[in-house]
């Protein structure tokens, strides 16, 4: 099939790259003559593992390019899925400015029939608001054609996004003229071979409100964890074994059950945020959303206020602080539990030298000039003189450090893992101090 792909994101990015691995035709779309620039020069302009190879691959089959003129890209095209940005609002609901941007530019540039998917996660209603925009724009230059739009949120995890993408659980789709059916299953029957009925097909409504429920869903049983944390630190209980414990009852099921300092990223913060506008502005109040978000700023800080306790003042301290990215595997920094901390330390009086294998730069260009922080080439670096070290982000490089060497590079012998990854035998036997999330290692 031939498909069009704007915004070339993270989201936007992989879906263009995994669906001209199947063998459709791609053009993938982006205002951003950089990124194109970057692209075209056989360069993801994101980390994500697996990219760059499948990304080289389909362009030397020419089965994906990349361009900043989407009226060319239109011609011919089938299918147009719009992936841009839905950024946080300044009163907290979704930002629609670029999905109605790209919604007009095709409703204007569109020279044939096609199905508008919109890929980008939008609040209940946004796909009837792109139809209107869409069709106003077709009626300006008094068009024929027929577009028809359907919701088609997504569900990748930065870090296993190609993986994701190309075993999805389930694919949701809504529509509501059921001529885009045929074109979805088309489309997506390479990705769900062991099982067609993955795509579940249903109205754009539900389709739309399906992804921030997930999204909120998943926020919950994370602040969830990070208060039962909490409290085990107070009744000597440990948290690992209390998400175990949890986790193998199987209406619970195992995953987003860890505790750590906060949930990040670029989705949670502000999926929540804007389902709660949305229930809001329809007179529903969503109680216990709003407090997940309040756990969850809590929870970031009081990660950090572990590290203030332990030192009582942080003036003259350096920090080693591990991990950037709000998670392992991309280099995304929005909304990180590291800001937080880093923030933090810094307006505390402390210094901090920190690693990410992927994330500094964005991380340096997201923070600004910020006096106090620096940022290290390596992991072992940053520990040169360092009076504690923090990991935020479990890298599998800080999975297993070597303590010795940890040892002969700090100033003093204090661990704080706010992602409960090593263990307390072997950190205490080197002499560290240690301190985690919700285990009993925590009070000692
Ligand atoms: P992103 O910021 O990485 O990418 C958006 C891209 O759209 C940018 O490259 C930007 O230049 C481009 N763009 C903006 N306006 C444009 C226009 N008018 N024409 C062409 N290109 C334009 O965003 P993302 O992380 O890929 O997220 C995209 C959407 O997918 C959001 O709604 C997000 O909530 C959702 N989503 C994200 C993830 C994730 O893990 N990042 C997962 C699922 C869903």
């Amino acid at each position: 099939m031939q498909i069009v792909v704007v915004g070339s994101g993270y989201v936007g990015l992989v879906t263009g790259v995994c669906l001209a691995d199947v063998g459709h035709h791609v053009i993938c779309v982006d205002n951003n003559d950089e990124k194109i620039k970057k692209l075209r020069g056989g360069k993801p302009p994101i980390f994500e593992p697996g990219l760059d190879g499948l990304m080289q691959r389909n362009t030397e089959h020419e089965r994906l390019s990349f361009t900043t003129d989407l009226g060319s890209a239109l011609k011919g095209a089938e299918v147009v899925f719009i992936a841009v940005g839905t950024p946080q609002g300044e009163d907290g609901s979704a930002d629609l400015q670029y999905v109605k941007a790209v919604a007009k530019d095709v409703g204007a540039k569109a020279q044939n029939d096609m199905l508008v998917i919109v890929k980008s996660t939008v609040p209940v209603g946004t796909c009837d608001a792109v139809e209107q925009v869409v069709t106003a724009e077709l009626k300006k230059r008094s068009s024929p054609l027929k577009l028809i739009v359907a919701s088609n949120p997504e569900f990748l995890k930065e870090g296993t996004a190609i993986e994701d993408f190309m075993r999805p659980d389930r694919i949701i789709a809504g529509v509501e003229d059921p001529a885009a059916e045929e074109p979805l299953r088309e489309m997506y029957r390479p990705f769900i071979i062991d099982d067609p009925g993955k795509l579940m097909i249903m109205d754009r409504h539900s389709s739309e409100l399906t992804k921030y429920g997930a999204n909120a869903m998943l926020a919950t049983r994370i602040s969830f964890m990070n208060e039962l944390a909490r409290l085990c630190e107070k009744v000597g209980a440990d948290i690992d074994n209390v998400r175990r414990g949890m986790g193998a009852d199987a209406r619970i099921g195992k995953k987003f059950l860890y505790a750590g300092p906060g949930y990040g990223g670029s989705c949670f913060p502000k999926d929540v945020q804007a389902l709660m506008r949305t229930a809001e502005e329809r007179g529903v109040e969503l109680k216990v959303l709003n407090s997940v978000e309040d756990a969850n700023k809590a929870q970031k800080l009081f990660a950090a206020e572990k590290i203030k306790r332990h030192f009582g003042d942080l003036k003259g301290k350096h920090v080693a602080l591990w991990g950037l990215a709000f998670k392992p595997g991309t280099d995304d920094v929005r909304e990180a539990p590291a800001k937080t901390i880093v923030d933090f330390l810094v307006k505390h009086g402390a210094t901090v030298a920190a690693h990410d294998p992927e994330g500094a730069k964005n991380f340096a260009f997201e923070m600004g000039e910020l006096k106090g922080l620096t940022y290290a080439k390596s992991a072992y670096d940053a520990l040169k003189g360092a009076d504690a070290l923090v990991l935020v982000t479990e890298w599998s490089e800080y999975r297993r450090p070597n303590w010795d060497k940890a040892a002969q590079l700090m100033r003093s012998k204090v661990v704080f893992d706010f992602r409960n990854q090593y263990q307390y035998s072997h950190v205490k036997a080197e002499g560290f101090h240690y301190e985690c999330i919700g285990r009993p290692d925590a009070r000692s």
